[in-house]
């Protein structure tokens, strides 16, 4: 039996994650949070004592790594729940040094291939529609301007009780992107059969009921 795929790529803080749970619960699908993978990753090298940016070093530690989404969307890394703590500002700094490294990216995209193999899922990542997924029946590419995105994400944020200011959370995105879209292997890029959604002026709803109708559109699947 083949399943569904529902890919969702594009920038950091573009509202992928919010937009492909809510879908995922409409839907009844498995939401698959890729980048809670990279994050949790780079959690145990800095627990580790290990700078991200040591590429050795960080893949070396690929035995040791056995990160775990459950249906209630938490992270676990070796069973310990980090749902929390890889949203901090120590991690969005280092993740995307991680992500760059081929050896561990083929190694988390072997996992998430595994995952789409066993249910209807939403996932949402950079390089979904284009690597880790190219045969996903959805594709969508869900971008808005970098200061939407940086005041989206200190909102989110101050709800949450992470500390930040404005300034350095749009720094980081723009930082995040600018390594995610430059690396070598699987960079951040929008597959050529996706559907491009510019979010910058459109509510969450709005953005979940488009992507409801796209999916619909491509896979006849009733909603909504
Ligand atoms: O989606 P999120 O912002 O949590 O992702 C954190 C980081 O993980 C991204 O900035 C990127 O470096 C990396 N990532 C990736 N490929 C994915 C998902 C995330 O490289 N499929």
């Amino acid at each position: 039996m083949s399943y569904i795929s529902v890919a969702i790529d594009g920038p950091a803080a573009a509202g992928k994650s919010t937009v492909a749970k809510k879908v995922a619960e409409i839907l009844g699908y498995t939401y698959i949070d890729t980048g809670a993978m990279y994050r949790a990753y780079t959690l145990y090298t800095i627990l580790k004592g290990i700078d991200p940016k040591d590429e050795e070093k960080s893949i070396s530690l690929i035995p040791e790594v056995h990160i775990t989404l459950t249906p209630d969307n938490k992270v676990f890394l070796n069973d310990e729940d980090v749902t929390f703590r890889i949203r901090q500002p120590d991690i969005n700094a280092n993740v995307s040094y991680i992500a760059s490294y081929k050896d561990i990216r083929l190694a988390l995209v072997e996992q998430q291939r595994a995952l789409a193999k066993t249910s209807n899922v939403v996932m949402d990542g950079r390089d979904i529609g284009t690597y880790v997924l190219p045969d996903a029946k959805v594709k969508i590419f869900q971008i808005a301007s970098v200061e939407t995105r940086a005041i989206r994400r200190y909102e989110e944020n101050m709800q949450k009780g992470i500390p930040c200011t404005l300034e350095d959370i749009e720094q980081d995105v723009r930082k995040r992107d600018y390594i995610d879209s430059h690396r070598e292997f699987a960079p951040l890029k929008a597959a050529s059969d996706s559907v491009l959604i510019d979010t910058s002026f459109m509510s969450v709803d709005e953005v979940v009921n488009e992507v409801l109708k796209i999916i619909k559109m491509k896979t006849g699947e009733q909603n909504g």
